[in-house]
């Protein structure tokens, strides 16, 4: 191993001398994190990565005029993005302008429609007008859950979650006790609200988080406060502005990204990894960032004898849902939808069971489309729309064009149903991605979108370890590790990984 620690001494929190150096593998969200933090503190950083671009499941893709972000396009929780970017000493808003959508979201349901207002003092009103005495629950709800957020955000998710002991700690015992981890988010509001449609619009945060409300802890009711209080924001020209802006700061901090350089194998040499193996030859580092879907790094890159998990506990991982996508071009304009629509026209517990009990394609699943076109001009030719179609499926099951082709036809009848827009004779680009997409351009698990489901038993250490128990040198980020999916607990991913590594750097061992 090249790296000595003698060579490093620590000045104004930099490491000058000879710097470590640290490879990640995978530049989305949590890979590019890890190499800003690293970076920062003078350590030689390189990301390599499969695809041509930055971002992951974030990337964009531009056709005819259209610039499509493929995967997140809700962004939630703005200050965990500005916090990280603050404290590099940057602005996020050099990189972008981030507006507040109001109304945040529109949702569809068989006889009704919401709009969700951007001010809270709004759903309040909607709540009493529908179920009288309901907003004082939710006005107490919204209370805790904002507990929930500060002690989950702030403290819980930032913790390795390494051992039981680190949450032993009295602070955080007492704010666990608060999380309500063992009550799921279902009890608690149905306990609370009759009518189905105010349940239905405060469980469907959850459902980014890839389990039935059922089965998630009331912890996370903290996504609740994060919708009406912290708000649903957009970076103007896209989703992909986020992504460029990590890039951007990535390199200036130095770090070289290695584009279409899909990592092949990792090769290990007495418990340390030392090498990991490209098309361009094998490349030599002292630690090891892990930011690829854990699973792949796990039975695919690692040499025989050193898989962390066997393939019995991959096989019992619950994860979250995949999903069948469309992105489409249109042809003239949809007024009467928003930018964020969420069609709950159909009834969840059986489009539920089909995703995560029969795991079957799914007979009326509920859906979202995103029309970021309503809201910025940018990203569809003039007199077009930007149209995302997502529809949540299971995992693990065969890809299929006929089901493909057959959903699409039932979700632009039920579009043309609830709006009068008639997309189908509209359509001037098509393009689908599904199970086999996430597995081709990923290496994703069973075909994941979101990684595993956040249940209690797949929370903090019981979920795949951030660091590898017989490989010293190698961590793991990124949404299947703590704290799990969606963009602002991968960021946290990253910042957990680059913090274990800095560590074991500054203490000099590995
Ligand atoms: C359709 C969709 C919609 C979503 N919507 C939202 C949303 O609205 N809001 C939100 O907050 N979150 C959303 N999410 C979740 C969020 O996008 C993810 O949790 C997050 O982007 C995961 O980041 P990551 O860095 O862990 O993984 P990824 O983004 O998957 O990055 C991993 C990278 O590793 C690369 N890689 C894999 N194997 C190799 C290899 N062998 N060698 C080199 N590179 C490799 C991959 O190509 C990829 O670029 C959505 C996800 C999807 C798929």
């Amino acid at each position: 191993m090249a790296f000595k620690v003698t060579a490093f001494f620590m000045h104004k929190n930099q490491l000058q001398g000879n710097p470590p150096r640290v490879t990640v593998i995978g530049a989305g969200i949590a890979g590019m994190t890890a190499a800003i933090e690293l970076a920062s503190k003078g350590i030689s950083v390189d990301v390599y990565e499969k695809n041509d671009s930055p971002g992951g499941r974030g990337r964009l893709f531009r056709q005819d005029g259209f610039n499509f972000d493929m995967g997140p396009s809700w962004y939630w929780m703005p200050e965990v993005f500005e916090n990280f970017f603050n404290k590099h000493g940057e602005k996020l808003d050099h990189y972008f302008k981030l507006i507040r959508l109001d109304p945040s979201y529109r949702i569809f349901f068989a006889n009704d429609i919401i709009d969700s207002p951007a001010d809270v003092k709004g759903v309040y009103e909607i709540f009493e007008k529908i179920e009288p005495g309901s907003s004082q629950f939710l006005r107490a709800f919204l209370a805790q859950s904002k507990i929930k957020y500060e002690a989950g955000m702030n403290d819980f998710v930032r913790r390795p979650a390494l051992s039981i002991f680190e949450f032993a700690e009295w602070r955080l015992m007492k704010n666990l006790f608060k999380l309500d981890l063992f009550k799921s988010i279902e009890r608690l509001i149905d306990h609370n609200i009759r009518d189905e449609r105010l349940r239905a619009w405060l469980k469907f945060p959850v459902l980014f988080l890839g389990a039935k409300p059922s089965q998630t802890p009331a912890l996370y009711s903290l996504m609740n406060y994060a919708d009406f209080e912290l708000g649903t924001w957009y970076p103007e020209g896209g989703m992909w502005k986020l992504f460029d802006a990590f890039y951007q700061l990535a390199l200036k901090r130095g770090v070289r990204f290695h584009f279409n350089e899909e990592v092949l194998s990792i090769n290990v040499n007495d418990s340390l990894a030392t090498s990991l193996k490209t098309k361009n030859g094998n490349n030599e580092f002292d630690y090891l960032i892990g930011a690829a879907d854990y699973h792949h790094i796990d039975t695919v890159l690692l040499p025989e004898g050193f898989q962390q998990y066997s393939d019995i506990y991959w096989s019992k991982r619950k994860l979250a849902p995949s999903a069948l996508i469309f992105y489409l071009g249109i042809k003239g304009r949809l007024k009467d939808l928003l930018h964020h629509n969420l069609f709950f026209d159909e009834e969840f517990e059986q489009h539920a069971v089909d995703i995560y009990d029969k795991k079957v394609w799914p007979a009326k699943p509920l859906f979202y489309v995103s029309v970021t076109s309503r809201s910025d001009d940018s990203v569809a030719p003039e007199g077009h729309e930007n149209v995302f179609i997502l529809i949540p499926l299971a995992t693990g099951i065969a890809d299929d064009d006929t089901q493909r082709e057959e959903l699409l036809n039932m979700v632009l009848k039920r579009i043309e149903n609830k709006t009068g827009c008639r997309l189908a004779e509209d359509i001037v680009f098509r393009r689908d991605y599904c199970l086999r997409d996430f597995v081709n351009d990923y290496h994703s698990f069973q075909g994941n979108a979101y990684g595993l489901s956040n249940t209690l038993d797949q929370t903090a250490i019981l979920k795949p370890s951030v660091k590898h128990n017989k490989i010293r040198n190698l961590y793991f980020a990124g949404q299947l590790t703590h704290p799990g999916p969606g963009l602002p607990p991968s960021l946290i991913s990253g910042e957990t990984a680059a913090n274990l590594v800095l560590k074991k750097i500054l203490r000099g061992s590995h």
